[in-house]
């Protein structure tokens, strides 16, 4: 019966996270850095709302552009973030982030449509560009350029088919960020070969060092030709909410809605409530979760620069850190094995997120401390057993 599957699903290959999660599912226990979802329950004022709510009767079908109290708190959000006044008709409330890029996926792509996507990158792109018929046009990027597309790097992957470059800033796995200079040069490309711009910035708010959040949205030219995908998953511990929203030209937006329409109608209800209650929460709530995310990055960065081996940069937002141990081995899945097997800690071979993640591990920070010193104490005696 299995052949009935369609082709396109069943070429997914088993992902390296979840191979990593079946592996580790054979021991008793484990410290899991696997895991892309702040380890935080979702703040009580939060669910608190929702629950209110839910009992006053928001349990219907909103319009599919989201509820419209939702939207306005959006338009306050994005007033203050980016000092810019969007019209209601420049966002839609999707399913997760994961619901924005698939929506926009569905609306601009036509068989054979090429979208130029860096890698190594959040392993869903992929499918979701084939599943509707496009092509995902890798741009390798490197340790060397702290993970961050070049505009050269660009330029030599483009061809007649291009229509989309995807940008991923701060970026899961490596935690980078895009600089503000390099923002200006690739929307400089961006325009002179007229492309889309799907920018998936999801850890907008998880930025340390008192970094401002830089989007490509800013840059001259953009506006027109770029959809940025929010979620509520990473900034306020709302993962299983499934909640976040996009924004864009309206002309995008529009046909976005149509798509949101289709697929799901809404977002769920409650979880739109949800959201109006985290985007009207006292920011500090969130400001103390990213300070523990920062201490987190600190000890482990002052560990992973020490270890014989291993080159590591500093990750100047998300709760990701991405070493690069091809100086011990260029097989970051089977030292991953390798280190659970041994030390019953799980890690993310690099090389899941596409191949310059080779001989690089993604490293969650998603426990609390005295876990993660525990899991950084056994990450360097395995290696300097290895070494
Ligand atoms: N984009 C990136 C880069 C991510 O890492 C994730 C979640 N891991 C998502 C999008 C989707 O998040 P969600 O659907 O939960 O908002």
């Amino acid at each position: 019966m299995k052949s009935k599957i369609a082709t396109a699903v069943s070429q997914i290959p088993l992902s390296g996270i979840r191979e990593m999660w079946q592996r580790a599912a054979e021991y008793d226990s484990y410290i899991s850095l696997g895991i892309g979802e702040p380890d935080f329950t979702t703040p009580e004022e939060i669910s608190n709302q929702a629950l209110q709510d839910a009992l006053q009767g928001a349990t219907h079908y909103t319009q599919s552009q989201g509820d419209p109290e939702l939207l306005k708190a959006i338009q306050m959000y994005l007033h203050e973030r980016l000092g810019e006044v969007f019209s209601p008709r420049q966002i839609v409330v999707t399913t997760g982030g994961v619901g924005g890029l698939t929506s926009f996926f569905r609306t601009v792509l036509n068989p054979g449509d090429e979208v130029l996507l860096p890698e190594p990158h959040f392993p869903p792109y992929r499918h979701h560009i084939e599943w509707v018929g496009g092509k995902p046009v890798p741009i390798e990027t490197r340790f060397e350029n702290g993970f961050v597309p070049t505009t050269e790097a660009l330029e030599a992957a483009i061809t007649p088919h291009s229509k989309v470059l995807l940008l991923n800033s701060p970026n899961n796995p490596t935690g980078a960020i895009i600089p503000a200079d390099t923002l200006d040069n690739l929307a400089r490309v961006i325009r002179e070969r007229d492309l889309l711009v799907l920018s998936d910035e999801v850890y907008e708010r998880l930025l340390f060092d008192g970094r401002p959040h830089e989007s490509i949205w800013t840059r001259p030219g953009m506006k027109e030709r770029t959809v940025v995908v929010h979620s509520f998953s990473k900034s306020f511990a709302m993962t299983g909410w499934r909640i976040g929203y996009a924004f864009g030209p309206e002309w995008l937006i529009e046909s976005m809605i149509k798509v949101v329409s289709s697929n799901t109608s809404c977002a769920p209800s409650i979880s739109q409530r949800a959201a109006l209650a985290a985007l009207r929460m006292d920011a500090r709530i969130v400001q103390a979760m990213v300070e523990e995310f920062r201490v987190r990055r600190d000890r482990a960065y002052q560990t992973l620069k020490e270890l014989p081996g291993v080159r590591v940069h500093k990750p100047g937002g998300t709760f990701y850190i991405f070493p690069d141990i091809s100086q011990i081995t260029q097989d970051s899945r089977q030292f991953a094995l390798d280190l659970l097997k041994e030390e019953q800690v799980v890690v993310v071979p690099g090389e899941a997120f596409g191949p310059s993640g080779k001989g690089c591990l993604r490293i969650a920070l998603t426990v609390n401390q005295e876990l993660l010193k525990q899991a950084l104490e056994s990450i360097e005696r395995f290696i300097k057993k290895i070494s």
